[in-house]
Protein backbone atom coordinates (compact mmCIF):
# COMPACT_ATOMS: atom_id res chain seq x y z
CA UNK A 1 0.00 0.00 0.00
CA UNK A 2 1.22 3.52 -1.05
CA UNK A 3 1.62 6.11 1.66
CA UNK A 4 -1.05 8.12 -0.54
CA UNK A 5 -3.40 5.36 -0.53
CA UNK A 6 -3.33 5.60 3.40
CA UNK A 7 -6.80 6.23 5.28
CA UNK A 8 -6.61 9.92 6.00
CA UNK A 9 -6.26 8.48 9.86
CA UNK A 10 -3.43 7.39 9.13
CA UNK A 11 -1.98 10.59 8.19
CA UNK A 12 -3.11 12.25 10.87
CA UNK A 13 -2.13 10.00 13.39
CA UNK A 14 1.64 9.95 12.75
CA UNK A 15 1.89 13.91 10.48
CA UNK A 16 4.27 14.55 13.22
CA UNK A 17 6.63 12.22 12.32
CA UNK A 18 6.00 12.16 8.36
CA UNK A 19 6.29 15.98 7.99
CA UNK A 20 9.98 15.56 9.22
CA UNK A 21 12.23 14.28 5.87
CA UNK A 22 13.83 11.53 7.73
CA UNK A 23 10.69 9.93 8.10
CA UNK A 24 8.66 10.93 5.46
CA UNK A 25 5.39 8.55 4.37
CA UNK A 26 8.01 6.15 3.06
CA UNK A 27 9.42 5.85 6.71
CA UNK A 28 5.92 5.80 8.38
CA UNK A 29 5.00 3.16 6.07
CA UNK A 30 8.52 1.25 6.78
CA UNK A 31 8.09 1.38 10.30
CA UNK A 32 4.24 0.06 10.18
CA UNK A 33 5.82 -3.32 8.36
CA UNK A 34 8.66 -3.33 11.13
CA UNK A 35 8.71 -6.20 13.74
CA UNK A 36 10.62 -5.60 16.91
CA UNK A 37 10.96 -8.26 20.08
CA UNK A 38 10.85 -7.04 23.37
CA UNK A 39 12.21 -8.76 26.13
CA UNK A 40 10.54 -7.44 29.22
CA UNK A 41 10.62 -7.54 32.88
CA UNK A 42 10.84 -4.13 33.94
CA UNK A 43 9.10 -1.49 34.74
CA UNK A 44 11.03 0.68 31.64
CA UNK A 45 8.74 -1.55 29.54
CA UNK A 46 5.68 1.45 30.22
CA UNK A 47 8.06 4.12 28.30
CA UNK A 48 9.95 1.70 25.31
CA UNK A 49 6.94 0.32 24.55
CA UNK A 50 4.48 3.12 24.68
CA UNK A 51 7.09 5.23 21.95
CA UNK A 52 7.12 2.53 19.98
CA UNK A 53 3.63 1.57 19.50
CA UNK A 54 2.91 5.78 19.09
CA UNK A 55 5.36 5.95 16.53
CA UNK A 56 3.20 2.69 14.38
CA UNK A 57 6.03 0.16 14.92
CA UNK A 58 3.31 -2.50 12.84
CA UNK A 59 4.31 -5.42 14.98
CA UNK A 60 5.44 -5.61 18.95
CA UNK A 61 6.31 -8.98 20.34
CA UNK A 62 6.69 -8.76 23.81
CA UNK A 63 8.15 -11.95 25.88
CA UNK A 64 7.47 -11.63 29.67
CA UNK A 65 7.57 -14.07 32.70
CA UNK A 66 4.36 -13.47 32.70
CA UNK A 67 2.12 -11.83 30.95
CA UNK A 68 -0.67 -11.06 33.03
CA UNK A 69 2.00 -8.75 34.51
CA UNK A 70 1.94 -6.42 32.22
CA UNK A 71 -1.28 -6.24 30.80
CA UNK A 72 -1.90 -2.55 32.22
CA UNK A 73 0.91 -1.81 29.99
CA UNK A 74 -0.06 -3.29 27.09
CA UNK A 75 -4.01 -2.15 27.32
CA UNK A 76 -2.61 1.35 27.53
CA UNK A 77 -0.04 0.96 24.18
CA UNK A 78 -3.23 -0.30 22.67
CA UNK A 79 -5.11 2.13 23.79
CA UNK A 80 -2.58 4.86 22.29
CA UNK A 81 -2.62 2.75 19.31
CA UNK A 82 -5.19 0.74 18.25
CA UNK A 83 -3.39 0.47 14.72
CA UNK A 84 -0.67 -1.93 15.94
CA UNK A 85 -0.08 -5.40 16.72
CA UNK A 86 1.24 -6.17 20.16
CA UNK A 87 1.59 -9.99 21.15
CA UNK A 88 2.45 -10.64 24.01
CA UNK A 89 4.29 -14.13 25.33
CA UNK A 90 5.87 -16.38 28.09
CA UNK A 91 9.67 -16.51 28.31
CA UNK A 92 9.94 -19.88 28.75
CA UNK A 93 8.12 -20.62 25.26
CA UNK A 94 9.84 -21.54 22.41
CA UNK A 95 12.56 -19.07 21.24
CA UNK A 96 13.23 -19.82 18.06
CA UNK A 97 10.03 -19.54 16.44
CA UNK A 98 9.41 -15.60 18.83
CA UNK A 99 12.72 -14.93 17.03
CA UNK A 100 11.64 -15.87 13.50
CA UNK A 101 10.89 -12.67 11.26
CA UNK A 102 12.15 -10.44 14.14
CA UNK A 103 13.87 -7.23 12.53
CA UNK A 104 15.79 -6.11 15.89
CA UNK A 105 15.56 -7.24 19.68
CA UNK A 106 15.31 -4.88 22.62
CA UNK A 107 16.24 -6.14 25.65
CA UNK A 108 15.12 -4.57 28.06
CA UNK A 109 16.03 -7.00 31.20
CA UNK A 110 19.87 -7.31 31.12
CA UNK A 111 18.80 -10.69 29.50
CA UNK A 112 21.66 -10.29 26.53
CA UNK A 113 23.86 -12.98 28.07
CA UNK A 114 21.60 -15.61 27.18
CA UNK A 115 20.25 -13.92 24.18
CA UNK A 116 23.09 -12.19 22.07
CA UNK A 117 24.64 -15.03 20.85
CA UNK A 118 21.49 -16.71 19.26
CA UNK A 119 20.63 -13.14 17.74
CA UNK A 120 24.15 -13.39 16.31
CA UNK A 121 23.57 -16.60 14.69
CA UNK A 122 19.76 -15.61 13.17
CA UNK A 123 21.70 -12.04 12.37
CA UNK A 124 19.43 -10.10 15.01
CA UNK A 125 20.28 -6.68 16.58
CA UNK A 126 20.19 -6.81 19.61
CA UNK A 127 20.14 -3.35 22.16
CA UNK A 128 20.13 -3.25 25.56
CA UNK A 129 20.43 -0.87 28.27
CA UNK A 130 21.63 -1.13 32.21
CA UNK A 131 22.58 1.83 34.84
CA UNK A 132 25.85 2.19 36.81
CA UNK A 133 26.72 3.55 40.25
CA UNK A 134 27.25 6.79 39.31
CA UNK A 135 23.52 7.40 37.99
CA UNK A 136 24.49 6.76 34.19
CA UNK A 137 21.75 5.64 32.32
CA UNK A 138 23.74 3.99 29.52
CA UNK A 139 22.20 1.94 26.49
CA UNK A 140 24.16 0.00 23.77
CA UNK A 141 23.13 -2.75 20.54
CA UNK A 142 25.19 -4.96 18.93
CA UNK A 143 24.82 -5.60 15.04
CA UNK A 144 28.50 -7.48 14.50
CA UNK A 145 27.09 -10.18 12.07
CA UNK A 146 26.79 -7.37 9.38
CA UNK A 147 30.62 -5.98 10.06
CA UNK A 148 33.59 -7.87 11.64
CA UNK A 149 34.73 -4.48 12.90
CA UNK A 150 31.78 -4.13 14.63
CA UNK A 151 32.18 -5.34 18.36
CA UNK A 152 29.30 -7.95 19.64
CA UNK A 153 28.25 -7.61 23.42
CA UNK A 154 30.63 -10.32 23.85
CA UNK A 155 33.37 -8.38 22.80
CA UNK A 156 33.09 -5.54 25.39
CA UNK A 157 30.37 -6.85 28.13
CA UNK A 158 27.92 -4.39 29.45
CA UNK A 159 27.35 -4.89 33.69
CA UNK A 160 24.67 -7.20 34.63
CA UNK A 161 23.63 -6.44 37.66
CA UNK A 162 20.00 -6.80 37.97
CA UNK A 163 19.35 -5.58 41.86
CA UNK A 164 20.53 -2.12 40.07
CA UNK A 165 17.66 -2.03 38.59
CA UNK A 166 15.73 -1.39 42.04
CA UNK A 167 17.62 1.44 43.21
CA UNK A 168 16.66 4.65 43.96
CA UNK A 169 17.13 6.15 40.60
CA UNK A 170 15.47 3.58 38.86
CA UNK A 171 12.53 5.11 37.57
CA UNK A 172 14.21 8.15 36.58
CA UNK A 173 16.87 6.01 34.28
CA UNK A 174 14.75 3.57 32.46
CA UNK A 175 12.14 6.35 31.18
CA UNK A 176 15.19 7.71 29.82
CA UNK A 177 16.48 4.21 28.67
CA UNK A 178 13.55 3.44 27.59
CA UNK A 179 13.14 6.81 25.28
CA UNK A 180 16.57 6.25 23.92
CA UNK A 181 15.99 2.49 23.05
CA UNK A 182 12.55 3.71 21.36
CA UNK A 183 14.51 6.13 19.38
CA UNK A 184 17.05 3.66 18.47
CA UNK A 185 15.05 1.33 17.30
CA UNK A 186 13.52 3.30 15.21
CA UNK A 187 16.85 5.04 13.60
CA UNK A 188 18.21 1.65 12.86
CA UNK A 189 15.00 0.61 11.13
CA UNK A 190 15.25 3.77 8.72
CA UNK A 191 18.65 3.63 8.75
CA UNK A 192 19.21 7.38 9.75
CA UNK A 193 20.95 9.44 12.24
CA UNK A 194 24.20 8.70 13.90
CA UNK A 195 24.72 4.73 14.29
CA UNK A 196 26.70 4.94 17.24
CA UNK A 197 25.29 2.64 19.73
CA UNK A 198 26.16 -0.25 17.75
CA UNK A 199 30.00 0.44 18.78
CA UNK A 200 29.47 2.60 21.65
CA UNK A 201 27.68 2.84 24.98
CA UNK A 202 26.28 6.00 25.06
CA UNK A 203 25.26 7.37 28.71
CA UNK A 204 22.78 10.20 29.85
CA UNK A 205 23.78 11.61 33.62
CA UNK A 206 20.35 10.78 35.70
CA UNK A 207 20.57 14.08 37.56
CA UNK A 208 22.69 16.60 35.33
CA UNK A 209 21.62 15.21 31.79
CA UNK A 210 24.83 15.40 30.79
CA UNK A 211 25.91 12.73 27.64
CA UNK A 212 28.39 10.28 27.86
CA UNK A 213 29.75 7.93 25.41
CA UNK A 214 32.21 5.29 25.73
CA UNK A 215 33.67 3.61 22.77
CA UNK A 216 33.13 -0.47 22.79
CA UNK A 217 35.75 -2.19 20.45
CA UNK A 218 35.96 -5.36 18.89
CA UNK A 219 37.78 -8.49 20.54
CA UNK A 220 39.16 -10.48 17.58
CA UNK A 221 39.66 -13.33 19.69
CA UNK A 222 35.85 -12.80 21.01
CA UNK A 223 33.81 -16.43 21.25
CA UNK A 224 31.07 -14.95 19.49
CA UNK A 225 31.92 -12.75 17.03
CA UNK A 226 35.28 -13.32 15.82
CA UNK A 227 36.43 -14.48 12.86
CA UNK A 228 39.47 -16.81 12.47
CA UNK A 229 42.75 -15.08 12.78
CA UNK A 230 45.69 -17.15 12.22
CA UNK A 231 48.78 -16.02 14.38
CA UNK A 232 52.32 -17.91 14.42
CA UNK A 233 53.37 -20.12 16.58
CA UNK A 234 55.99 -19.10 18.76
CA UNK A 235 58.36 -21.75 19.68
CA UNK A 236 58.45 -22.20 24.11
CA UNK A 237 55.25 -20.46 24.00
CA UNK A 238 51.98 -21.79 24.85
CA UNK A 239 50.66 -22.70 21.29
CA UNK A 240 47.38 -20.74 21.13
CA UNK A 241 43.99 -21.52 19.33
CA UNK A 242 43.76 -19.24 16.41
CA UNK A 243 39.87 -18.78 17.28
CA UNK A 244 37.88 -19.63 19.48
CA UNK A 245 37.08 -23.54 18.97
CA UNK A 246 33.93 -23.38 21.65
CA UNK A 247 30.41 -22.17 20.39
CA UNK A 248 28.86 -23.94 23.23
CA UNK A 249 30.17 -26.61 26.32
CA UNK A 250 28.24 -28.48 28.47
CA UNK A 251 29.77 -26.25 31.17
CA UNK A 252 31.74 -23.69 32.30
CA UNK A 253 34.32 -23.23 35.24
CA UNK A 254 36.25 -19.94 35.89
CA UNK A 255 39.56 -20.22 37.57
CA UNK A 256 40.81 -16.94 37.61
CA UNK A 257 40.45 -16.18 41.07
CA UNK A 258 42.39 -19.57 41.98
CA UNK A 259 46.29 -20.23 42.36
CA UNK A 260 48.05 -23.45 41.28
CA UNK A 261 47.74 -26.17 42.12
CA UNK A 262 44.12 -25.30 43.30
CA UNK A 263 43.42 -24.03 39.59
CA UNK A 264 43.85 -27.95 38.55
CA UNK A 265 41.97 -29.21 41.22
CA UNK A 266 38.57 -27.53 41.03
CA UNK A 267 38.82 -28.14 36.96
CA UNK A 268 39.58 -31.92 37.72
CA UNK A 269 36.49 -32.44 40.88
CA UNK A 270 34.33 -30.03 38.02
CA UNK A 271 35.14 -33.22 35.53
CA UNK A 272 34.32 -35.85 37.94
CA UNK A 273 30.73 -34.67 38.02
CA UNK A 274 29.95 -34.81 34.41
CA UNK A 275 29.27 -37.77 32.19
CA UNK A 276 31.90 -39.30 29.58
CA UNK A 277 32.09 -37.03 26.66
CA UNK A 278 30.52 -33.61 27.75
CA UNK A 279 32.76 -30.53 27.85
CA UNK A 280 33.68 -28.06 30.44
CA UNK A 281 34.82 -24.74 28.95
CA UNK A 282 37.27 -22.73 31.68
CA UNK A 283 38.29 -19.61 32.18
CA UNK A 284 42.04 -18.96 33.45
CA UNK A 285 44.17 -16.25 33.73
CA UNK A 286 47.68 -16.28 31.96
CA UNK A 287 50.76 -17.49 33.81
CA UNK A 288 51.15 -20.35 35.85
CA UNK A 289 47.62 -21.85 35.32
CA UNK A 290 47.84 -21.15 31.52
CA UNK A 291 51.00 -23.40 31.43
CA UNK A 292 50.07 -25.92 34.26
CA UNK A 293 46.25 -26.54 33.66
CA UNK A 294 46.22 -27.69 29.88
CA UNK A 295 49.25 -29.75 29.59
CA UNK A 296 48.46 -31.43 33.35
CA UNK A 297 45.03 -32.08 31.90
CA UNK A 298 46.61 -33.89 28.78
CA UNK A 299 48.55 -35.71 31.46
CA UNK A 300 45.73 -37.12 32.57
CA UNK A 301 44.36 -38.33 28.86
CA UNK A 302 41.36 -35.63 28.41
CA UNK A 303 40.99 -33.96 25.37
CA UNK A 304 41.96 -30.32 26.03
CA UNK A 305 42.32 -27.67 23.19
CA UNK A 306 44.15 -24.90 22.27
CA UNK A 307 43.96 -21.77 24.69
CA UNK A 308 42.46 -18.65 23.40
CA UNK A 309 42.50 -15.31 24.49
CA UNK A 310 39.75 -13.86 26.21
CA UNK A 311 40.22 -10.17 26.85
CA UNK A 312 43.64 -10.78 28.82
CA UNK A 313 42.44 -13.83 30.24
CA UNK A 314 42.10 -16.95 28.43
CA UNK A 315 39.21 -20.32 27.50
CA UNK A 316 39.82 -23.58 27.23
CA UNK A 317 37.83 -26.38 26.20
CA UNK A 318 38.40 -29.84 28.13
CA UNK A 319 36.30 -32.76 26.44
CA UNK A 320 35.78 -35.25 29.64
CA UNK A 321 36.85 -39.13 28.15
CA UNK A 322 35.34 -42.28 29.13
CA UNK A 323 38.66 -43.72 30.64
CA UNK A 324 41.02 -40.67 31.36
CA UNK A 325 44.57 -42.12 32.08
ZN1 LIG B 1 32.23 -10.34 19.92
Amino acid sequence: MTPDARAPEWAERYSRQIILKEIGGQGQTRLGEAVVGLVADQEILVTTLLYLAGAGIGTLRLRHPDPARIAATIAWARDLNPTIRIEPSRTDGPLDSWLAGLELLIDLDQAWPDLHRVCHAARIPLLTTWSDADGLAWITGSKAYLDPALPCLACAPPPVNRSRLAEPWAGLWQGLAGTRLATEAIKYLLDIGDAAVWDHALGLDVTSGEPDRRARRNNPACPVCARPTPRPDTPGMTRMATTPLVREADAFLDITADTCPMTFVRVKLRLESMASGQTLRIRLSGGEPLMNVPRTLRDQGFKVSDPWNEDGLFGLLVEKTSDPG
